[in-house]
């Protein structure tokens, strides 16, 4: 964290859980009889992030990370569990008080080109969120974020449309929608997954600066604990629904104890093969969250489990200050 930031809470979750029902054919619905099915894309997750605080959310696809970021939202209403912002439960809350909070939270989401209207110029895309809000000059406020996200000279590119703006620059503009409303807190969802090589760098070092000059909060979701490492202050890494580790940057990728961490860390590409981590293979691929395995939900794929694994779930349990991991072994 920067110098003289709060080390209060923004952001708890406590026991969040998110239940999808399995969509049935007319085939199925007239002759299966089967009981409904639910897909667990969250799992009784709890955890708190800190004013000023990035939080990586790491793991492959399927594990339920953008679900806990649209859920943190509420764009998603929870199955159960409990969501605060700033103090004030807001899982159970409806449309009309959460729209008070709305500008206190903003996303910004993987596909800048799906983000924004091919029809609308970018300024006034940038804008539009103002649109409730008794700011007198929105445009002038749209040109010094502009300025400010480096979207310059701003006057010239106020009046482009998405398509004639490079794939960082539209990235750009879609930060600058989600931060006009002064938010504290955004959900950063895969924000540069799509991004060249060169404009990932960029993007990610705007996000960091950004954070410290405007005190925002981040949650940061990413399948790539490299970015998570150059960016974030903690990391919680999910496996099908569950967090299975979380703690400090450092103690993550220096002293790392579940499996499935170790397994991604060791997955990242270094350029001195000496220096390559060595672990056990993970075997196949994340299995359905349908019917997720019993227990430890990793068990199928992790090289160390025994028997024990597949009965009750490993509870996190803290290994050191601030680090929890969940693994029978710790
Ligand atoms: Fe592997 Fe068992 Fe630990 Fe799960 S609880 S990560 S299966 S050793």
């Amino acid at each position: 964290m920067s110098e003289g930031q709060s080390q209060g809470e923004l952001v708890r979750v406590e026991g969040l859980t998110k239940r999808f029902p399995v969509q049935k054919n007319l085939v199925d619905l007239l002759f299966s009889g089967r009981e409904q099915q639910w897909v667990h894309a969250v799992d009784d997750v709890s955890f708190t992030i800190r004013r000023g605080e990035v939080l990586a959310l790491a793991g492959e696809s399927g594990s339920g990370k953008s679900t806990t970021g649209r859920l943190l939202l509420r764009l998603l209403d929870p199955s159960s569990g409990r969501i605060f912002f700033d103090g004030e439960e807001i899982a159970h809350k409806g449309q009309e008080d959460l729209r008070r909070l709305r500008s206190r939270m903003q996303v910004v989401f993987q596909d800048p080109d799906s983000s924004l209207s091919p029809r609308m110029r970018v300024g006034e895309a940038i804008a539009h969120p103002l649109r409730i809000h008794r700011t007198p000059d929105k445009r002038a406020a749209a040109l010094a974020l502009m300025e400010r996200v480096g979207l310059t000279p701003a006057e010239f590119l106020y009046r482009k449309y998405p398509h004639q703006l490079s794939g960082g620059q539209t990235q750009r503009v879609v930060l600058a929608r989600a931060l006009i409303t002064n938010p504290e807190f955004l959900v950063a969802d895969e924000p540069i997954a799509m991004a060249d090589v060169s404009v990932r760098a960029m993007i990610l070092e705007l996000l960091r600066e950004l954070r410290d000059e405007l005190n925002l909060t981040y949650l940061f979701i990413t399948h790539d604990l490299a970015t998570a490492k150059y960016l974030c202050d903690r990391v919680a890494v999910m496996y099908l629904g569950r967090i299975v580790e979380i703690g400090g940057r450092d103690q993550l990728f220096r002293r790392s104890h579940h499996p499935y961490t170790r397994a991604l860390l060791a997955a990242i590409p270094v350029p001195d093969p000496a220096k390559r981590r060595t672990e056990p293979v993970v075997k196949g691929e994340i299995p359905s969250a349908i019917t997720p395995p019993s227990g430890c939900h990793f068990h199928p794929r992790c090289p160390f489990a025994t028997a024990r694994c597949r009965e009750g779930r490993p509870p996190l349990k803290e290994i050191e200050p601030d680090h929890l991991s969940a693994c029978l072994l710790d």
